[in-house]
């Protein structure tokens, strides 16, 4: 029996499919860790983890696979992920990057999908430009949670899956030049944001959903543009109003002559493939042979 067999509704190949596609995730916080623990779980075989941070304390409200013992032991946020995902697969392709995704940057562009979950504007709009130019698809998942004075606290918040050509966050309206200015100007003074864990949850399967529609032949049709809003008071989440306005559009924030990679070098890309062939090579010899001759080297 298969472990994926209940899922096996996902199409044909899907196994194959979700095994050998490698998901980016940048920020692998409260919405993050849900994230990577659902594709663990679904079979997702490749990822490439992106986070600085360090788990402490006041994480462990939300931080999905967190411990106190990782708190103790200062535990890199990448470091509880990858532990979660070869929890369940311990063969995964795994590339951790402790720092921004600005040092992440060779991995990231060779993955199939990414899935943003940071705060800020600024990061986001910057993220979804670069998957943008390496014709990514990118999932950016985001929670709020707004005073309404007498009228106690709303929680909110929005995923949306961003296509190479399709509407953007920009054309959302979610990342405008206004809002950039004010997270410019209260930089430093806007502390962390209110979050609680059933609501990243409730955005992070909803992400995780887009993700396995983009990978799969679950839905008949080609993956599009999505735009879905999450009101944590009424618990329901819905297209957005945008989505049905916006739907077919193309952007106009990242035209075409604005893709592909500025450094790509030719020569590293030979490098690399060369290096590829000289394994290959060495993995056709077979093991005896191998260990004849390692044995013969290491005798004379
Ligand atoms: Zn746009």
């Amino acid at each position: 029996m298969n472990r994926l067999d209940r899922q096996s509704f996902l199409g044909p190949d899907s196994d194959t499919l979700l095994h050998e596609c490698t998901v980016g995730l940048v920020g692998l916080g409260g919405g993050g860790s849900h994230v990577v623990q659902q594709l663990a779980h679904l079979g997702v075989g490749g990822y490439v983890l992106v986070d600085p941070d360090r788990i402490d304390f006041s994480n462990t409200n939300r931080l999905v696979g967190g411990t106190l013992a990782d708190v103790e032991a200062q535990a890199l946020k990448v470091s509880i992920a990858e532990r979660v995902i070869r929890g369940v697969q311990p063969e995964a392709r795994i590339i951790s990057v402790a720092d921004t995704w600005l040092e992440a940057t060779d991995d990231l562009k060779r993955c199939d999908v990414i899935v943003g979950a940071v705060d800020s504007y600024k990061e986001r709009d910057q993220l979804e430009g670069f998957a943008r130019r390496h014709l990514i698809p990118y999932v950016d998942m985001g929670m709020d949670v707004t005073d309404l004075g007498n009228n106690g606290f709303l929680i909110s918040g929005q995923v949306i899956s961003s296509l190479p050509g399709g509407p953007c966050l920009r054309c959302c309206g979610l990342v405008t030049d206004a809002r950039l200015e004010m997270e410019a100007q209260a930089y430093g003074v806007a502390g962390g944001r209110p979050q609680v864990v059933w609501s990243n949850g409730v955005l992070a399967s909803t992400a995780a959903g887009l993700v396995v529609q983009l990978i799969t032949p679950w839905f008949p049709s080609s993956p599009e543009f999505v735009y879905l809003e999450y009101d944590g008071n009424k618990g329901i989440v819905r297209p957005h109003g945008q989505m049905g306005l916006l739907k077919g559009r193309k952007c106009p924030h990242h035209p075409a002559e604005e893709t592909g990679d500025p450094l790509f070098d030719i020569r590293k890309h030979l490098a690399r493939l060369e290096s590829r062939s000289k394994v290959a090579e060495v993995e056709r010899v077979p093991l005896w042979r191998r260990l004849i001759s390692f044995f013969r080297n290491d005798c004379s």
